[in-house]
């Protein structure tokens, strides 16, 4: 009989002998975060023991453990259920839901905001619903939104990162082909704020000005940027361009504290999502005590000090890894250092975990060839201490592997 089988044994044989190989919990990683860290700035790992200092979260606000946070969802849990038992259009919608939407709709300045299930299926779930004809994708964007924008049927057009001279080119080479039918599609050009793995800020107006001048729409994913700015917003607050960017997408999952996703716009845009987001309409509800936990860490980071102790650690780790003789990239709270070499960029994780810091490398397909980095993210609930020890740490480790 012809074998149809997916030989994945062999696939995952050949995976392991090249340094791209992954798995979810290695014995010499740590995972980011303990569920009985005492303290914390000292998010324990939970795999060996040891003690230290996770510098790489996207708990930027340091919230997953902030006792408010967690009361609020132990206190869903207990009066609303622990899941939400069904899609919100059948049995699953609750007050913790609406709560959660009503604050995020506040914050982001819009009509209406709608809960998803993860960052993730609201990124797909809304490109896809929105069926755009044609979209402009910087080519950096995440891979949820390379995702939707497949699902979404729509042909891609990809800019170079940040390049608003190149998305303004590629706007007017795609209408000047087809200037007929250009004239009744639907366009959409799409970002992130802020970019993950660089830590850059995408240049939000100049993309509004350049979509605007040929009737496209624009969508921002604010996931590294979402409670991290003015009053608990993202970029686009920060920017005030709430009028002019129409879809805000974000997770719950990074400085919320929590898990799901968000999509805040008009009151049309959630309407038509309610009813045509295949990734809302056909999976069960956010669970009411994530919905909890990232309402509480959205009102903590819209009226909290804790985006101010946040951006005074960045500050510090900044200053600091460059004093010792770092090149730090991008102008945000995530602080690349492009080793360049995966196995350099492995051989300084190690270093700097064996000096107790977990800061773990990022390698292709994460990030293109050649460009291999430690991204390190301070949090707000680390103290003045663990960043100098955080600064040491990368000095030793670097000068060991010949880095510095
Ligand atoms: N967009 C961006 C820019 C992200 O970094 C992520 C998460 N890594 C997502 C979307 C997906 O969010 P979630 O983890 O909530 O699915």
């Amino acid at each position: 009989m012809t074998e149809r089988g997916f030989d994945l044994a062999d696939r995952v044989a050949a995976r392991r002998d090249s340094t791209l190989y992954r798995d979810i919990a290695p014995v010499d990683r740590v995972a980011e975060r303990s569920y009985f860290a005492p303290d914390p700035g000292r998010d324990l790992p939970v795999l060996d023991g040891d003690e230290h200092l996770v510098f790489a979260a996207n708990n930027y606000l340091g919230l997953t453990q902030d006792d408010r946070v967690q009361d609020a969802a132990a206190q869903a849990a207990e009066v609303v259920g622990t899941g939400a038992g069904a899609s919100r259009l059948v049995t699953g919608d609750t007050l913790v839901h609406r709560d959660l939407e009503r604050r995020l709709a506040e914050v982001k300045g819009t009509e209406r905001a709608l809960a998803f299930s993860s960052g993730y299926a609201a990124n797909v779930g809304t490109i896809a619903a929105l069926s755009p004809d044609v979209v402009f994708s910087d080519a950096f964007n995440h891979a949820s939104i390379v995702d939707g924008c497949r699902l979404s049927g729509a042909e891609v057009v990809v800019y170079d990162h940040c390049d608003v001279a190149d998305l303004e080119r590629r706007l007017a080479e795609r209408a000047a082909a087809a200037p007929e039918a250009a004239a009744d599609e639907s366009w959409l050009v799409l970002t992130d704020s802020v970019f993950s793995m660089d830590g850059t800020v995408a240049p939000l107006e100049a993309i509004c000005d350049a979509a605007e001048s040929v009737g496209a729409w624009v969508m921002v994913d604010e996931a590294h940027a979402t409670g991290l700015h003015v009053d608990g917003g993202g970029i686009v607050q920060r920017a005030g361009l709430e009028d002019r960017v129409h879809v805000q997408m974000g997770t719950l999952s990074k400085a919320l504290a929590s898990q799901g996703g968000y999509v805040a716009g008009s009151e049309s845009l959630v309407e038509h999502l309610v009813n045509e987001a295949r990734s809302f309409v056909f999976s069960t509800g956010l669970s009411p005590p994530a919905a909890a936990a990232a309402s509480e860490a959205l009102h903590l980071a819209r009226h909290g000090e804790c985006r101010d102790r946040l951006w005074s650690n960045v500050g510090q780790l900044r200053n600091g890894l460059e004093a010792v003789g770092y090149e730090v990239r991008g102008d945000t709270q995530i602080l690349p250092i492009v080793v360049g070499d995966r196995d350099d960029a492995l051989a300084l994780e190690r270093a700097v975990r064996e000096r107790g810091v977990v800061a773990p490398a990022i390698r292709p397909p994460t990030v293109p060839e050649g460009t291999s980095r430690i991204r390190v993210a301070p949090m707000a609930t680390h103290s003045r201490s663990d960043v100098e020890h955080c600064i040491e740490a990368f000095r030793a480790a670097g000068e060991e592997v010949g880095l510095l």
